[in-house]
């Protein structure tokens, strides 16, 4: 059996430095997704540094508007914070959509984002899987693959990344805060999640021993809502197929300011930058939604089993828009 040690962090710094100078060391918050990879033997650390103690599980105003979101701070808190519902729907929709209450409750802002993929053949230590052991093949590739990623995969992995907050942090522009051993500095949660390359095993740009500390949710333009759109094979309790967080504005009928993030697409959350572009000065209809998406989905490349995202991606997203832009507050309650 192999020693494990667990020890409550008393302060960020001294956290960094712990398991900055141990490779076999990592951080452990709410455990929902850390302990389940100890049981399953896939995870294989020899010490953890708990930080669920630390004081970083409040919600605070930024100067010049915004919010601070420390890392411990639950998810269910999150979710319910009267301005994060009022001012970053897509937030709060997006964690009500995931997990189950329990898990909420259990669950942290930082673990969320850096939770890892739940591609089966990871789950299942039997298995070949380089994102798992490097070099040692991608299961998925030939296996079941309903869940595989449509956009930037790679021969050596083609698992999606599952964490709903983070396709919608990215949506409102959040910036991640990292405190690293030369200090601190801040992620653009569009850069913290990495395509797998022919170096899966990574899943982020953070260095061993970078802790998160807070993330930040910059003022929203006047005028600019948000949405969270999540299918799934059940109506609650599974993770998505195929998820969309949409923010938007119109003046006279006319995209002034869109922004489109899929989840359950990829190795991250997909920021549909192209779809965007389509879309930003025109008027918003059926047909234009359809066709930015499409200019989007042209880089993708399916299989018989993940032909039917592309299907789902665009009646989400049509919908998330369409959402929107009705301002239909019944839909969006
Ligand atoms: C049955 C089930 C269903 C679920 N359904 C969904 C779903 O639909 N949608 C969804 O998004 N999620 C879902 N989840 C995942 C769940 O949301 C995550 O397990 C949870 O958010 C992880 O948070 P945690 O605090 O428990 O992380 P932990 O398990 O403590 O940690 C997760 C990872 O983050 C690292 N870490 C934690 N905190 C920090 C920090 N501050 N800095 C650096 N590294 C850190 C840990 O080292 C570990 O690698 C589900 C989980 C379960 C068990």
């Amino acid at each position: 059996m192999r020693e494990l040690t667990h020890e409550f962090a008393t302060d960020a710094a001294s956290a960094v430095a712990t398991v900055t100078a141990d490779p076999d060391a990592c951080y452990v918050a709410g455990g929902s997704n850390l302990v389940d990879h100890l049981k399953l033997g896939i995870a294989t650390p020899s010490r953890l540094v708990d930080v669920g103690r630390l004081p970083l599980d409040t919600i605070t105003d930024l100067p010049g508007g915004g919010l601070r979101v420390g890392a411990t701070v639950r998810n269910s808190d999150l979710a319910a914070h009267p301005v994060v519902r009022e001012r970053y729907a897509a937030v709060s929709r997006a964690l009500l959509a995931g997990a189950s209450g329990q898990i909420r409750n259990q669950a942290t802002t930082a673990g969320n984002l850096l939770q890892r993929t739940r591609c089966v053949y990871f789950q299942d230590a039997t298995t070949p899987c380089n994102k798992r052991e490097p070099g040692s093949g991608c299961s998925a590739l030939e296996g079941y693959g309903r869940y595989n990623a449509v956009l930037g995969q790679s021969s050596a992995c083609v698992a999606t990344h599952p964490s709903d907050l983070a396709v919608a942090l990215a949506a409102v522009d959040a910036v991640v805060v990292v405190l690293g051993a030369d200090g601190e500095r801040r992620v653009p949660l569009g850069e913290l999640h990495r395509l797998p390359d022919d170096e899966p095993e990574r899943d982020t740009t953070l260095a061993h021993g970078e802790l998160v500390t807070a993330v930040e949710l910059p003022p929203q333009p006047d005028g600019i809502r948000s949405t969270y759109v999540k299918t799934r094979d059940r109506a609650s309790y599974a993770f998505a197929l195929v998820s969309v967080a949409a923010a938007l504005r119109t003046e006279q009928g006319r995209v002034t300011d869109v922004r489109i993030v899929w989840g359950g697409v990829a190795h991250r959350p997909w920021r549909a930058d192209v779809a965007e572009r389509a879309l930003v000065g025109e008027p918003l209809g059926g047909e234009a939604i359809r066709a930015a998406v499409d200019a989007e989905l042209e880089a993708a490349r399916t299989t018989d089993e993940t032909a039917y995202k592309l299907p789902l991606v665009r009646r989400a997203t049509a919908l998330a828009l369409t959402q929107l832009s009705t301002r239909d507050e019944e839909a969006l309650a």
